[in-house]
């Protein structure tokens, strides 16, 4: 996946089309990451014990990557090529700046 956790990335579709925002869950499985504070739904949630009350809560539900970009400091969303280095370990770039991501 070229999105990992902590990421900054901007949605290119839905309701927050065009908002950015930090990657806080990964789930490479399913290919999905959560972005805080975007795709939100209120979550209706049942009294519990431990809280004694209910009540409607936002929570950011989980983005399919192919609608997000990563973005790159200085270029904004960006492509994300990947280069590798003469140890054979692969480093992700922006692929316009050339800049390690
Ligand atoms: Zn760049």
């Amino acid at each position: 996946m070229k999105i990992r956790k902590g990421d900054r990335v901007q949605v290119l579709s839905g309701k927050d089309r065009g908002k950015t925002g930090t990657v806080t869950f990964a789930y490479p499985a399913r290919g999905k990451v959560v972005v805080d504070g975007l795709n939100v739904a209120k979550k209706h949630q049942k009294p519990t014990r431990a809280t004694m009350q209910g009540g409607i809560q936002d929570k950011a539900m989980p983005i399919h990557v192919s609608n997000l970009m990563l973005v790159c400091g200085k270029d904004g969303p960006v492509k994300v090529g990947y280069r590798i280095d003469p140890n054979g370990e692969k480093h992700r770039v922006c692929r316009k700046c050339g800049a390690e991501l």
